[in-house]
């Protein structure tokens, strides 16, 4: 399961991804929302609407950070519209849209306040949750080899991730896992002659070299 998070504001980070990443994220979103109402089943059209629900072993950070509260579920369920709003723009409706319109209308019962931001270094103490922009510190979730790479940017999740998303296109490039944020003559060449796709949009301003 991979989702970047290339920037607070989810209409850039749904631009800034390119094709097949947005592909892949929507899957993984929708995935993760479906998650939620796995542990707090509440309406029926769930089954006809969503997809299986990963087992116990396959929950990852995302999934319980869905959980956490309902701030959270409607964050994702921001971004997720939003990338599907994109893919429209660039491509074409996406099969997931009936999964986000049933995760935005049928909102599981997930807490409405959290004790302190247990994440977040700065104690908050209880806060509302019940507003997208409330929502609790997002997880990094990437291979551990990564995490060490790049040990200066943990304080920053955005740039953490927007370095990581950028080693996994220049490893499909070079075909190796070098695991260094490559910025070589072959990787300008590849995000330039659409070896990788921005339909419609321009290849993002950080990615050039
Ligand atoms: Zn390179």
């Amino acid at each position: 399961m991979t989702i970047y998070i290339l920037d607070s504001n989810s209409e850039l980070c749904a631009k800034y991804l390119d094709d097949n990443s947005l592909d892949s994220m929507i899957c993984d979103m929708a995935q993760v929302l479906c998650n939620a109402h796995f542990h707090n089943p509440i309406k029926s059209g769930f089954v006809s609407c969503s997809w299986i629900p990963l087992s116990q072993k396959k929950e990852c950070k995302w999934t319980r950070w869905i959980r956490e509260c309902k701030a959270n579920y409607l964050w994702l369920v921001d971004l997720l519209y939003e990338c599907l709003m994109e893919y429209r723009y660039r491509l074409s409706g996406h099969k997931m849209y009936k999964v986000l319109c049933w995760a935005r209308d049928n909102v599981p019962d997930l807490p409405n306040i959290v004790k302190n931001n247990t994440h977040s270094t700065i104690s908050i103490g209880i806060k509302d949750c019940s507003n997208p922009i409330h929502h609790t510190t997002l997880p990094l979730v990437m291979p551990e080899k990564y995490l060490k790479i790049y040990p200066f940017r943990m304080i920053n999740v955005i740039e953490s991730y927007q370095a990581y998303y950028l080693a996994m296109l220049n490893k499909k490039i070079h075909k190796i896992d070098d695991m260094d944020v490559c910025k070589c003559s072959i990787c300008d060449k590849a995000f330039k002659s659409k070896k990788f796709k921005w339909t419609n949009r321009e290849i993002p301003q950080w990615l050039q070299l």
